[in-house]
């Protein structure tokens, strides 16, 4: 039963675009009704209609404790009892910067803002300010959020100039978009060597078409790329920061990036972004140096509070190892089935970072990826929506681990998978 959030998307759909604020959540790629959600707690949320489901979701990522952890909910309680916002500095935003800085090998400066968007935008404003050049090197798949220079994808001539993948961006902001390849190192040089580019931005593990893995070398490679042709390598690690582990993928890859961009876990579920990287670059930002950026609510006590808070747990508690094996876990179950059903499908996982892909045994790039079926996952979505199990409206995005998942969450989700596949099986889909 879902008559509440049945009726309250009609009411939506009537005052917002497509009913919804944030285009994934309306469940187009899966067809039927998106669920409103009326709480959530640890591993579970909740829908108006009563329903628990187990969440893998978390929120595209932010919630790495699972919900409503209680230091988190305790400490933001009392942060707004002290006022909601300033405009003016306050201590903890200096400590969620300092907390970063002993995590992170490499960054000595932080700025934050309201969104990974925001995070991504300014640094590539910041890195065109550094190299005085205009292009930018994206991969196709990755997803930066929704500035217009990165809502670009790739035409089949991708060594040319991209085209808007929006109307409204307009083609001399799309120009200067240049797309390769995501794990093709010869591409990117191939780029460089025509172009003179400010940076190469990237999603060390690319969690927006599914999850991707970097090739051995990939990354590396494009460190000494960016090197030799003067391009600042960008790391977008607004979901892998702090996910991969304290030092994000950096650390975990053992690559150096020139700048950072961070969002998500650092705002412990509220709106928060940051970018972050060495002196040299970071001040050139405003007030210390000419590039101008800004924010009315940039480092909101509130959301710092909860930033720091999940920040200062992920160091004190042995979270990574519960999320990596709870990871683990899942992805060998969910490989189990597969081979007991002999499906064709292939599962991708790094950490706490799970990707079921149906309909493709490999997955390494957009292209790859770009083949799944994408009719068979909404299948999937369905009958495992029924059982209670929320898994993301598409088939191109990450289930999330968290904290707060145990064996036993992962264990029946394993059960209902099991289920649904063979209950597609036996209605003949597959
Ligand atoms: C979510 C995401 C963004 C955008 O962050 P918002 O807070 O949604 O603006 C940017 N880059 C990556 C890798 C993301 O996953």
């Amino acid at each position: 039963m879902i008559e509440k959030s049945k009726a309250m998307f009609k009411r939506a759909v009537q005052v917002m675009p497509g009913g919804v604020n944030s285009p994934v959540r309306a469940f187009k790629a899966v067809g039927g009704t998106p669920l409103f959600i009326d709480k959530a707690a640890g591993s579970r949320i909740f829908d108006v209609d009563g329903n628990e489901y187990i969440d893998y979701v978390s929120s595209w990522g932010p919630m790495i404790l699972g919900h409503n952890h209680a230091a988190i909910c305790d400490a933001v309680t009392r942060a707004i009892q002290k006022g909601m916002s300033f405009g003016a500095p306050s201590e903890v935003e200096l400590k969620v910067a300092e907390k970063i800085i002993s995590f992170v090998p490499g960054i000595e400066m932080v700025r934050m803002v309201n969104s990974g968007t925001e995070a991504v935008m300014s640094t590539l404003r910041l890195a065109r300010a550094y190299t005085g050049r205009r292009r930018i090197i994206k991969f196709e798949g990755c997803y930066h959020g929704h500035a217009d220079s990165m809502l670009v994808k790739a035409g089949s001539g991708a060594l040319t100039a991209g085209e808007p993948d929006s109307p409204g961006v307009s083609e001399m902001v799309a120009e200067d978009t240049l797309i390769a390849s995501y794990n093709d190192l010869a591409w990117v040089e191939k780029l460089l060597k025509k172009n003179a580019v400010a940076c190469v931005i990237v999603e060390p593990v690319a969690a927006n078409m599914g999850v991707i893995l970097p090739k051995e070398g990939f990354l590396g490679g494009l460190r000494e790329l960016c090197s030799a042709y003067g391009a600042l390598l960008v790391f977008d690690e607004v979901i892998t920061g702090f996910r991969l582990g304290k030092g994000g993928a950096q650390e975990y890859f053992c690559v150096q990036a020139d700048m950072v961009t961070y969002g998500k876990i650092i705002g412990g579920g509220m709106p928060v972004g940051a970018y972050a990287g060495k002196k040299e670059f970071m001040e050139l930002i405003s007030p210390s140096g000419p590039v101008y950026q800004a924010g009315t609510l940039s480092g909101n006590p509130a959301a710092m509070t909860a930033g720091f808070v999940q920040l200062e747990v992920l160091e004190q508690q042995d979270v990574y190892n519960h999320i990596n094996r709870m990871g683990s876990m899942l992805a060998s179950g969910l490989l189990d089935i597969i081979n007991k059903f002999r499906l064709k499908a292939c599962v991708n996982q790094i950490g706490s970072l799970i990707c079921l892909f149906f309909g493709i045994e490999t997955a390494d790039d957009y292209q790859s990826v770009k083949k799944a079926d994408t009719a068979l996952y909404a299948k999937y979505f369905h009958k495992m929506l029924q059982t209670g199990i929320y898994l993301a409206p598409s088939q191109f995005e990450a289930m999330f681990v968290s904290y707060a998942h145990t064996e036993h969450d992962i264990n029946e989700t394993l059960n209902r998978a099991e289920h649904a596949i063979a209950k597609i099986k036996s209605e003949g889909v597959l």
